[in-house]
């Protein structure tokens, strides 16, 4: 019979497989993703939460958040903020479509 030690060490050996082949998914997904001079940065305004996580990590100053209207009327809250690209600003270094939680920000043809 199977005993807990076994099934600990083949769920450690379970999750431990599982990682390496998300990071390898996620390298490949990332080497995919257009970059440089050629490329702009882009907010899609309907999966933008507003978490300020892309200002957090792009260095060149090419995100701001503005205040705008919630969308549902019967929802009242203080803050409704979405991220925009400033496009001159934006280096093309890709930093904030990685660290997009929503997957919000995409990179175009400049
Ligand atoms: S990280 Fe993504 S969801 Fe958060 S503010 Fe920036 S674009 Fe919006
Ligand atoms: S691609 Fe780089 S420079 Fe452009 S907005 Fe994103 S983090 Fe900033």
């Amino acid at each position: 019979m199977t005993g807990i030690p076994d099934l600990l060490a083949r769920r450690a050996a379970e999750q431990k497989r599982i990682r390496m082949m998300l990071d390898s998914m996620r390298a490949e997904e990332e080497a995919n993703i257009k970059g440089g001079e050629d490329a702009v940065a882009w907010v899609k305004q309907e999966l933008c939460i507003g978490c300020d996580q892309c200002t957090i990590v792009c260095d060149d100053e090419a995100i701001e958040l503005y205040d705008t209207p919630l969308a549902s009327p019967i929802m009242e809250v203080e803050v409704n903020r979405k991220a925009k690209i400033l496009r001159d600003e934006c280096t093309g270094c890709k930093l904030c479509v990685l660290g997009c939680p929503t997957d919000a920000i995409i990179m175009i043809d400049r």
